[in-house]
């Protein structure tokens, strides 16, 4: 403040780090942001912050911003500065060219979440309308898709069921494969406080992680399974909830499908499927699964309390992450655990708009508002709208783009603020994948990994430069404003209308208000939504139309599902592939920490850097010792896939036989030792389970 001067006047906006999806009053001199104070009217923070949000600014005017669009033919040239018409019409008769030449379903693109609703939902539109084709996916690929998958075959839509704040009515909190006090802070600091009111606690995550032991927080149970095994424990919690008569038979009588109650009942209920016969597969003493089904069910208080469940990465980034979704699910339901304050199913999304990317058509298969490509009816409204003719087939995720363009069919892409040559797994088969296409064109803030591939760099805006909307973790859409004009000259949406022009589709919108008023009229979760609405509210909640408050829906599925009876589904377990053998003996698993955000693109450019300068690998003592490493030692690590070096920090955080790493330095390369495995159902990648062998070194 000393240095900058007094603010002149402030702006109020939406953090673009976490789904908490926090309010910032963003102060400003001129265009020069002096600081950013937590808003005390924003629903999801209420006045409070993290150090990420606080210092996020700072990355906005760092000298690595490039401002001025570049091509080059190939990818071993230096960059050329050009015009913004120079390189979109150069963008766009590429992706001609090679659609003429390929086919047009050799072309695709990747939407962000770190995008507004607005911008994503123009990406897709252009893949559909403009490429004539369904090759779109978003970067909740790598994380919820899942979270999509699981609460959408089960409850009928992919969210939430509550707001943060009713957590303060909840008696027993589960929180599976999730670090709300590193990845989510400060929704974390609304729940340590109900913790410490008196709130029970059960821990289900491979590492001893902060809530465990937090000061006056004592978990009544920490279920410390080994990675990979989530459904085993999903189902043996299940299946005490079954044969120890602990159903809420009212609830699931009224609200859910009978057949399938009775067909997943059956299924747990087998011996195979019990907290003894899981107890060697998870790690997990079966007391201790037993302890935690019954306080889980009764809810506290005598059996008469509120439990509810959140979930993070550890839950969707395995190989069984959909079944893992769907078995907290099931598990809610056969609770009477759905539908009213103090319960429910709350996934903690990892981006801010992870929720908005998926709403907004993200995936190949789906329109936005999650209806199915297929849907002729569906598809003729938006066919209507776009005056187009849309492909009725799915088109390729992320990891089939990837193969496709190794096998030589598909050839170009469009990524807009994403960076999968670092943040998929095997990064590797990422570079050739991206390395074999014809044109890859990157639009992004910094020249980042991708656009080492890339033959076109449209820059992009910041969120200060941004004026549109996000919605957080609780379906609540905020609005994003701008506090300074965008660098380049140009907002992203205004990128993408132009490249779609350039391609010879118009597009005419003058204002993101009008985008957002297209997809309200095509999205029925959408319905109602505007930015005037936004506006005069603060904030509102999807759904938010004509039959709910005008501020929308703080609780879903209060008298009945989406879908109408809630669903439930058998959850086998199946133990993953990444199997440990004498030559890679360890399970690797990953995380976050509080200062630095998912690949550190941008907290890396801020004051954050200060608390987290390096990932390092967490280690057993055991496993350390047998190894003779000490603590800050340097460590190679291999897995399959490839290896890396890192310091390594002994601590028992982590089990014998696991060690753990954080993602937020491109030169620890995790990514690089991470698998390419994934999710049966979405191809989620298995970020969580990789076998891997770890030795001293010397230093790098
Ligand atoms: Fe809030 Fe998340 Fe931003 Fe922190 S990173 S200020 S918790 S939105």
């Amino acid at each position: 403040v000393i240095e900058l001067g007094q603010p002149e006047h402030s702006v109020i906006t939406t953090c673009a780090y976490c789904g908490v999806g926090c309010s910032f009053k963003a102060e400003m001199k001129g265009t020069q942001v002096v600081r950013m104070l937590p808003w005390k009217d924003g629903k999801a923070n209420e006045g409070h912050s993290c150090i990420k949000g606080r210092f996020a600014w700072g990355y906005a005017t760092h000298k690595d911003r490039l401002t001025r669009p570049m091509i080059r033919d190939k990818i071993t040239d230096p960059w050329r500065e050009v015009s913004w018409d120079e390189a979109l019409s150069h963008a766009a008769g590429e992706f001609r060219r090679i659609q003429s030449t390929y086919g047009r379903d050799s072309v695709g693109g990747i939407t962000s979440s770190r995008c507004t609703n607005e911008e994503t939902y123009l990406v897709q539109k252009l893949i559909r309308a403009a490429f004539g084709t369904n090759n779109v996916d978003t970067c909740a690929r790598v994380c919820h898709s899942p979270t999509g998958y699981g609460l959408g075959q089960t409850y009928g839509t992919s969210a939430g069921t509550q707001t943060f704040k009713s957590v303060e009515h909840t008696d027993v909190v589960m929180v599976i494969g999730a670090n709300p006090s590193e990845g989510h802070p400060v929704f974390a600091s609304r729940l340590k406080k109900r913790l410490r009111q008196g709130a029970r606690l059960i821990v289900v995550d491979p590492r001893r992680i902060d809530l465990v032991d937090a000061p006056h927080i004592k978990a009544d149970f920490h279920l410390q399974l080994k990675p990979g095994t989530n459904v085993a424990v999903i189902t043996a919690l299940a299946h005490v909830i079954v044969t120890e008569g602990l159903v809420n038979e009212a609830y699931v009588a009224e609200r859910c499908d009978p057949k399938s109650f009775q067909q997943w009942r059956e299924f747990v209920s087998k011996p195979e499927n019990s907290p003894e016969a899981f107890e060697q597969v998870s790690g997990v003493p079966a007391e201790l699964v037993r302890g935690a089904a019954r306080l889980y069910a009764g809810g506290g208080r005598g059996g008469q309390g509120n439990s509810a469940i959140f979930y993070g990465l550890g839950v969707t980034e395995h190989a069984q992450g959909s079944t893992m979704v769907i078995g907290i699910a099931n598990l809610a339901m056969a609770c009477g655990m759905v539908g009213r304050e103090g319960v429910g199913v709350n996934p903690l999304r990892g981006q801010n708009n992870v929720q908005g990317s998926c709403d907004m058509g993200s995936f190949p298969h789906e329109l936005p508002g999650y209806r199915h490509i297929s849907d002729s009816t569906v598809r003729s409204q938006f066919e209507a709208a776009w005056g187009v003719t849309l492909n009725p087939e799915p088109g390729l995720r992320i990891p089939n783009m990837l193969d496709a363009a190794l096998e030589g069919s598909f050839k170009a892409l469009y990524v807009q603020g994403e960076d999968p040559a670092q943040s998929d797994p095997n990064t590797q088969h990422v570079a050739a994948a991206l390395s074999a296409m014809e044109c890859v064109v990157v639009q992004d803030i910094f020249l980042n990994e991708t656009a080492k591939y890339a033959h076109v760099f449209l820059p992009g805006a910041s969120f200060l430069e941004k004026d549109g909307t996000f919605t957080n973790a609780e379906r609540r859409i905020s609005r994003v404003r701008q506090v300074m004009p965008p660098l380049s000259g140009k907002a992203d949406w205004e990128v993408t209308q132009a490249f779609a022009n350039a391609l010879g589709y118009p597009m005419h919108y003058s204002h993101p208000s009008q985008i957002m008023d297209e997809i309200a009229a095509l999205t029925p979760s959408f319905a109602g939504v505007s930015f005037e609405k936004i506006e005069r509210l603060g904030s509102v909640q999807w759904p938010c139309n004509e039959t709910t408050d005008e501020a929308g829906t703080a609780i879903m599925h209060v008298d009945r599902f989406v879908r109408g009876k809630g669903r439930f589904l058998p959850t086998q377990y199946v133990a993953t592939d990444e199997k440990v053998t004498r030559r890679f003996p360890l399970i690797l698993t990953t995380g976050r920490v509080l200062s630095q955000y998912n690949v550190g693109a941008q907290t890396r450019r801020t004051e954050n850097s200060r608390w987290h300068e390096e990932d390092r690998l967490e280690i057993h003592p055991h496993d350390a010792e047998e190894r003779g490493v000490q603590n800050g030692d340097w460590v190679g690590i291999t897995s399959r896939a490839g290896e890396t070096v890192l310091r390594a920090t002994v601590t028992e955080r982590v089990q014998p036989g696991v060690v753990y790493t954080t993602f937020h330095f491109p030169e620890s390369g995790a990514n690089v030792i991470t698998t390419d495995s994934s999710d049966w159902a979405t191809n989620c990648p298995e970020y969580k389970v990789t076998a891997v062998q770890v030795a001293r070194v010397t230093q790098p």
